[in-house]
């Protein structure tokens, strides 16, 4: 089941055309965050795609880890390290549904468009893993797909309430939710950006 998705995945990294996402660059919420010194620690990029979070991490000096199910995805992002000199950065193919079953932790979590792309039963799951690998008061913040990005076109819409729930009940108390903002996601089509949250949660 998991293998089937993983491959409709990686189909979006075969085309000719960047994927809707695949910007070549950091998203500028993201890019905010770094440059607020924001990405402390060692770092995990849950649903990398093709690394630009990650290798600005490792821009920065900082050790990152990059996990993506999309084979093609993290073959570019191995490319994209070595042709930037990018040693501290590491791709690995792998399901971030499993993370309870690593060895490494983590302070500092990216996730850019993995969350909104879960099944409300796979939500549990990835914060089960993230409670795992995340040092307690290391910082879990995502960007995901906002109900006010208007039109039928893209992932599922997200709600502030939605968002909230998600680490107050299924998350129970081992997420605090540091803040919620509202911003953009940057896409390589028409339209040009959709409507985002930006959420960090922290580990108690
Ligand atoms: N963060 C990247 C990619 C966002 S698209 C960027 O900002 O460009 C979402 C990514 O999550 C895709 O690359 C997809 O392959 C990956 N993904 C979705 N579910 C996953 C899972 N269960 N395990 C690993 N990767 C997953």
């Amino acid at each position: 089941m998991a293998g089937e998705r993983a491959h409709d995945w990686d189909g979006s990294y075969a085309g000719p055309q960047p994927a809707p996402w695949d910007i070549g660059r950091p998203q500028a919420a993201f890019e905010e965050l770094a440059a607020g010194g924001g990405l402390v620690g060692r770092v995990l990029d849950i649903g990398c795609g093709t690394g630009e979070h990650a290798l600005m991490a490792a821009a920065l000096g900082q050790e990152v880890l990059g996990i993506d199910w999309a084979p093609r995805a993290i073959e570019a992002a191995r490319t994209k390290a070595a042709a930037r000199g990018l040693v501290t950065a590491t791709f690995t193919v792998g399901d971030v549904l499993d993370l309870q079953h690593r060895q490494d932790r983590f302070d500092t979590v990216l996730d850019c468009g993995l969350w909104h792309g879960l099944a409300d039963d796979e939500r549990p799951r990835l914060l089960g893993g993230l409670a795992t690998v995340l040092h307690p008061g290391g910082r879990y913040h995502l960007l995901c797909c906002s109900d006010r990005f208007p039109g039928g076109w893209g992932p599922r819409r997200i709600s502030e309430a939605d968002l909230r729930a998600s680490f107050s009940l299924d998350g129970g108390d081992e997420w605090r939710i540091e803040r919620i903002e509202a911003t953009t996601l940057a896409l390589t089509i028409d339209p040009p950006e959709m409507a985002a949250w930006h959420a960090t949660v922290v580990r108690r």
